[in-house]
């Protein structure tokens, strides 16, 4: 598989806090921990690696989602972290899919994991190798593994119910109980294990365990159970294995193979350390590993306010369509965010600027719009829309200007980038302007369009506020104006007139119609799923609104993906999917200035 990674522009290169992660492997480069490893290119055991030479990667670090749904938000910062730090240390990050749970997996659930990773501005590829594996292609080293185990003393055959061994387990309080099977020898062990291998044996009626302490305080270490038998079908593996590991021993193992130096988790694991470094140090002794072994270090996950960080959960939005589907822009997954118009750049701001630490908290919505805006204000170009639009006419165009007359106007792409160049379009004697910019009578401190009043059409000429014509219901169908004359933007004198307010507009002669989706939050609540409140509880029912708006006639040569500033609206990006120069699709990003929190 190959890929390309996109490169990180060096703005967001520069002045990197320092966090306990990079301290870690700024110490373990410095005092040389990994140094003497050897590589001979591909995973393996000791016997494997041993034949290679010095690695060349300073740190392997590994991403080892398993294929079971699109990766979300907080999968973004463990990305960001791992193959970030890889990148920084003169290392690589493994693309690993675990996949040693037989569940079904879905080639779509691949092929989006290795889209987001590389979308993101990452790649595996290292001294021209890729480095994309699967876990279950290790099950035979892991097989060998089990019987080091067994072999040593290490690991036995239980043959209990699991409702005994559940009862044998003890609690927090208690000491748990030896199996009765604890003792057997390691031949009968060994044997049994094969039994269990070839298939004698049906599912849940043995299980192998680790043999370390039935009165360990950390009740992970009470012999946990390390293979289960399941007569299932797995999509790699297909049906040469009736037996597999449990992730707890697994993934060590594949860390190991795999030549891992900083095994970077979530803080729920952190009660598996212990294991991992004892399994790794009873494969060492039995000659499988070298050692040093991988070292295993946990952050605090990413909480975001207003937002489900679980696969499950977000596949049961998809399942039940309660939105359209993974890429849906009001998805948190990469996917969702990627439509919706988020950038990389400014995914790995945001991850940045959130930093790793070792205690769980709620990151607030808006830390994540705030690195959005930053990123997009100077990328953005400007562009003039109207979203509630209601006609303004002119009455004295045709006299002052002549009839049918289209006047040239000129305005920056971007306010602070001359060099980007300007936009042309053109007033007649009627635009477009926003509906919430006309009142009947001006509520105080109103300064837009009513009745005497003179504003400015931004880019354009000063009017001056005549009237409106309604409708038999009395609606307003139409605002009046007069055109005063010489005061168009940029020409000598056109200041003359002093104003309070300045519209934005569109001249309905070149008004391009397009969709708009405004996006509000998916959930009403904070925390939707806190407590084990069902998130479909507080689902917001207006989480998505479709409307037409007008914009300038060039925005119709909008690349599908292109982000704009729609001025005094927001950000906006041009559908992925659905947009076209003939039916042209905008999502609103966000806003201009937050917008919850005020
Ligand atoms: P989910 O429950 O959403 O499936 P997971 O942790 O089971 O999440 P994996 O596919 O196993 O998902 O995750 C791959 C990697 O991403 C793991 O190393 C995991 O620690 C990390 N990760 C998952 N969720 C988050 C999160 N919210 N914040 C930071 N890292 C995360
Ligand atoms: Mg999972």
């Amino acid at each position: 598989m190959t890929n390309s990674p996109a490169t990180i522009p060096p703005s967001h290169e520069a002045a990197r806090p320092s966090n306990f992660l990079r301290q870690i492997i700024e110490h373990d480069l410095s005092v040389g921990t990994y140094a003497t490893r050897k590589w001979v290119g591909t995973p393996g055991d000791a016997t494997h690696q041993n034949t290679g030479s010095a690695d060349p990667a300073k740190v392997r670090l590994r991403f080892p989602p398993e294929p079971n749904g699109y990766l979300h938000i907080g999968h973004a910062k463990s990305i960001c972290i791992n193959f970030g730090l890889a990148k920084e240390y003169g290392g690589v990050c493994h693309m690993r899919f675990d996949d040693t749970n037989p569940e079904k997996e879905d080639t779509e659930y691949v092929n989006s994991i290795l889209d987001a990773v590389k979308w993101l501005g990452f790649g595996w590829e290292f001294n021209n190798t890729q480095h994309l594996y699967q876990a279950s292609d290790y099950f035979e080293y892991m097989y060998s593994a089990a019987t080091a185990l067994i072999k040593a003393g290490c690991a036995y055959v239980d043959e209990q119910t699991p409702e005994q061994m559940r009862l044998n387990r003890g609690d927090f309080g208690s000491p748990g109980i030896n199996s009765p099977f604890r003792s057997q020898s390691a031949d009968q062990n060994l044997k049994r294990f094969n039994e269990m291998r070839s298939g004698l044996l049906p599912d849940a009626s043995a299980v192998l365990r680790a043999k370390i302490d039935m009165a360990h305080p950390n009740i992970n270490m009470r012999d946990p159970v390390i293979y289960r038998i399941r007569h299932v079908t797995h999509h790699h593996t297909g049906n040469k294995w009736c037996i597999y590991p449990m992730y707890t021993f697994a993934h060590p193992i594949e860390d190991a193979l795999e030549q891992i130096t900083h095994s970077i988790c979530t803080l729920e694991f952190e009660d598996q350390r212990p294991f991992y470094d004892w399994l790794l140090q009873r494969l060492i002794e039995a000659g499988m590993f070298q050692s040093p072994p991988p070292r295993q270090y946990e952050f605090a996950r990413l909480n975001l306010t207003y937002v489900l960080t679980s696969k499950r959960k977000l596949k049961q939005l998809v399942d039940e369509k309660r939105v359209n589907g993974w890429d849906d822009p009001r998805m948190p997954t990469i996917a969702g965010l990627r439509r919706r118009g988020y950038t990389p750049e400014s995914l790995q701001l945001f991850a940045e600027r959130i930093g790793v630490t070792k205690s769980d908290s709620w990151i607030d919505y808006s830390t994540l719009e705030i690195a959005l805006r930053d990123d997009l204000d100077p990328k953005a170009a400007r562009a003039s829309v109207v979203l509630d639009p209601l006609k303004l006419r002119i009455t004295n165009w045709d006299s002052l200007m002549g009839e049918g007359h289209l006047e040239p106007c000129k305005a920056p792409v971007h306010p602070h980038q001359p060099e980007r160049g300007l936009r042309n379009f053109k007033m007649g004697s009627e635009v477009w302007i926003e509906r919430a910019d006309y009142q009947d009578t001006p509520v105080k401190g109103f300064f837009r369009l009513f009745p005497g009043n003179k504003v400015r059409l931004k880019y354009g000429f000063v009017i001056e506020c005549t009237g409106c014509v309604k409708n038999s219901d009395g609606e307003i169908t139409e605002v009046l104006a007069t055109l005063i004359p010489n005061t168009k933007s940029g020409t000598p004198g056109s200041d003359s007139v002093k104003v309070k307010g300045v519209i934005t507009w569109v001249g309905v002669h070149e008004a391009l119609s397009i969709e708009v989706r405004l996006y509000e939050r998916l959930f009403t609540e904070a925390h939707p799923d806190a407590g084990g409140r069902d998130p479909l509880s507080c689902l917001n029912p207006n989480s998505l609104r479709i409307i037409k708006g007008f914009s300038e006639p060039d925005l119709i040569k909008s690349g599908s993906d292109e982000k704009f500033q729609f001025e005094r609206h927001g950000y906006f990006a041009a559908d992925r999917v659905d947009h076209c120069v003939n039916s042209p699709v905008f999502n609103k990003i966000t806003g201009l200035k937050d917008q919850w929190n005020n």
